[in-house]
């Protein structure tokens, strides 16, 4: 049997392990996709460490900002041909049938299969994609770039979205990690005001390099929504990517009235929320998960079209779990995507 190296999560308490496993087979709607490259998201690090109330079956491949090419396809598949350059994304498919997806809102199917959690990710040198989910890169875009985009990205853009802003109104982003460091590129594209929140003045220097009017270091100001207060007036949305569950009622102190926070982070904890200003402020706190493919199509264009560049290093997978550990140590700049091609 055909093997490759992959990257494997056999518990969730210890490392992962390089190894060699056999090549995965393809269904009649999917393809098998030769992996250059993918993206390290904080979701693979909870994902590893079993921190969610769905936990995934052991063991698995975690991974969803792959892109490679296509090298086989099975007998179904019409979206995609061998050669196509194509990723993996979170949402890998869902039922097409439900009044979910029937409604546009396929990312919230209870029936979704997610890369890297519930089918094997892009930790490896192959990958099996669903032909008619899977994001189709758009010629000549930098392949290791495109990464982030997969699941940052389109996350992110989705996410500013779903705060409900307006051109010319303020947007805060909280965290200023692999999706965070996006969202103020996506913002400032969409005609927003950005502020941004962080832990880390080199997160907080990255932002204003990219865009930010104003940056506030949570951990050094006394009241860090009262200073956002002051600084914006109150921000119109915000976007919380924070990987703390402090960060969360500092954004939702930190909006103007009528405002909304889309909740993307996913600490496992939970938070207060203060119900007199929520009611008498008219405030929204809502979740925003991923992007449906058309979300993924128009985030791949803002990147296709130079708006948005990603920050990244490019390692190799055997700097998996070192990776993990500056991931958790809050050490990364921008993203990590690996190279997966040797
Ligand atoms: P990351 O580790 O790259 O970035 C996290 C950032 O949060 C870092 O810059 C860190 O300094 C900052 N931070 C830590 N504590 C903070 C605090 N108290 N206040 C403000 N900032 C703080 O992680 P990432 O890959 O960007 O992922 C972020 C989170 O988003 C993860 O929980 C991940 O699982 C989740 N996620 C959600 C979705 C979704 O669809 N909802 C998609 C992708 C990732
Ligand atoms: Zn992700
Ligand atoms: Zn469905």
């Amino acid at each position: 049997m055909d093997t490759m190296r992959a990257g494997v999560v056999r518990s969730f308490t210890t490392d992962l392990e390089i190894t060699e496993v056999p090549i995965p087979t393809i269904g009649p709607n999917e393809a098998l996709v030769r992996v250059d490259y993918s993206g390290v998201c904080h979701t693979d690090v909870h994902a590893a460490h079993g921190d969610w109330p769905v936990r995934p079956t052991l063991p698995f491949i975690p991974g969803h900002e792959g892109v490679g090419r296509v090298v086989e396809i099975g007998d179904a598949v019409t979206r995609v041909a061998v050669g196509d350059l194509v990723g993996n994304a979170w949402l890998w498919s869902a039922c097409g049938e439900c009044e979910y997806c029937e409604t546009g809102w396929e990312t919230l199917c209870p029936n979704q299969r997610n890369s890297g959690y519930s089918v094997d990710g892009s930790f490896g040198q192959y990958m099996v994609v669903d032909s008619r989910y899977c994001p189709v890169i758009p010629d000549g875009v930098d392949e290791a770039g495109v990464a982030p985009v997969l699941c940052a990205g389109v996350t992110v853009y989705k996410g500013l979205k779903m705060t409900d802003t307006q051109p010319g109104e303020w947007v805060l982003v909280s965290g200023i990690g692999g999706l965070g460091h996006l969202a103020v590129q996506y913002a400032v594209a969409m005609g927003r005001r950005v502020a941004a929140i962080d832990v880390d003045d080199t997160k907080l220097a990255l932002a204003t390099k990219l865009g930010a009017e104003v940056v506030v270091n949570a951990a050094l100001e006394a009241d860090p929504a009262a200073r956002l207060q002051e600084l914006t007036g109150g921000v119109h949305g915000a976007l919380v990517t924070a990987v703390n569950a402090h960060a969360f009622p500092q954004a939702v102190g930190a909006l103007r009235r009528g405002g909304t926070v889309a909740l993307v982070g996913l600490p496992p904890d939970q938070f207060p929320l203060d119900i007199f200003t929520t009611v008498l402020f008219g405030l929204t706190v809502r979740g925003s998960i991923v992007g449906t493919r058309k979300d993924m199509t128009e985030a791949l264009d803002f990147f296709a079209r130079g708006l948005v560049t990603p920050t990244f290093t490019v390692r190799p997978l055997d700097d998996v779990n070192a990776i993990v550990a500056e991931m958790l140590r809050g050490e990364i700049e921008g993203r990590v995507v690996m190279d997966l091609r040797d």
